[in-house]
């Protein structure tokens, strides 16, 4: 048995099982570090996981197994890796949420047999995971897609943006928290009219069309809440972003869906058992 814990700023979701077919879930809400791991740690034990991934929210310190830089109380600097392998005494595997997210795809989704894809999620973030030569793409930290800068038209849209560091970076532009504050209400209560939708498609098609030319991406798979309602849309802005220069690369849903998260921890534990 295998365990999975998806690390988000507002829930953790925490599974046991070899895969799709047979995953047990849980959420817990994220409040305290101890606590919630804790508790995630308690789901785990009981299910004598032999081995566990962790796909964080970030960014993390991938070497120290730790989160870096977060307004969330309590959680910068923390070391999520050593807490859970020191209460499991298990191997395990620790990546990004995003990173996590693209390897389940890989394994079980809509980028099977892809060797060079994106899994791009914009909910309350904007973050993305890219698969390279077969292989999950580090580097100095890890890649940061959402904050990416994009031209920014203050004649048509005047608002600032919310990104706590940067202000009108993609994020800032274009993740649900920026729709709610643009508009007034949550990204869930337009209908597919409204045109905070054509704004949406058209900041993540400049993010998208600037990845394709840095990554050259075989494949973009698009999660998340919001993500996933402009699937569509956002295919026909990358392709007149991109002019006829490159022609554009599929652009999917995530065939696991909300799962595609927590099921790509469970694709890490499998890495952290092959490590041992
Ligand atoms: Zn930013």
């Amino acid at each position: 048995m295998l365990g999975a814990i998806e690390a988000g700023g507002t829930k953790f979701i925490c599974g046991v099982g070899s895969g799709p077919a047979d995953l047990h879930a849980i959420r817990i809400p994220t409040t305290t570090p101890q606590e919630t791991v804790a508790a995630a740690v308690g789901f785990l034990r009981e299910r004598g996981v032999r081995a566990v991934g962790i796909g964080s929210f970030g960014p993390v310190d991938l070497a120290a197994g730790r989160i870096a830089s977060t307004p969330k109380d309590g959680w910068r600097g923390f070391r999520l890796r050593d807490a859970v392998r020191d209460a499991l005494s298990v191997p395990v595997a620790f990546d990004t949420d995003v990173n996590a997210a693209a390897l389940g795809e890989a394994r079980w989704g809509a980028a099977r047999g892809v060797s060079d894809f994106l899994y791009i999620t914009v909910g309350t973030g904007i973050g993305g995971g890219a698969m390279v030569n077969g292989a999950l793409l580090h580097g100095l930290a890890h890649p940061e897609m959402g904050h990416m800068t994009v031209p920014h038209d203050r004649a048509r849209d005047p608002f600032d943006g919310v990104c706590p560091y940067h202000g009108d970076c993609l994020e800032g532009l274009a993740s649900g928290p920026a729709m709610a504050a643009r508009w007034g209400r949550p990204a869930e209560e337009f209908d597919a009219a409204h045109q905070a939708w054509a704004l949406e498609a058209h900041y993540l098609g400049l993010g998208l069309a600037n990845l394709i030319y840095a990554l050259s991406p075989k494949l973009i798979v698009m999660g998340g809440g919001v993500g996933m309602q402009v699937v569509e849309r956002v295919g026909a802005e990358v392709t007149r972003t991109l002019g006829g220069y490159l022609g554009t690369p599929r652009i999917v849903a995530p065939e696991l869906g909300s799962r595609a998260g927590v099921l790509g921890a469970l694709a890490l534990a499998e890495t952290a058992t092959i490590a041992e």
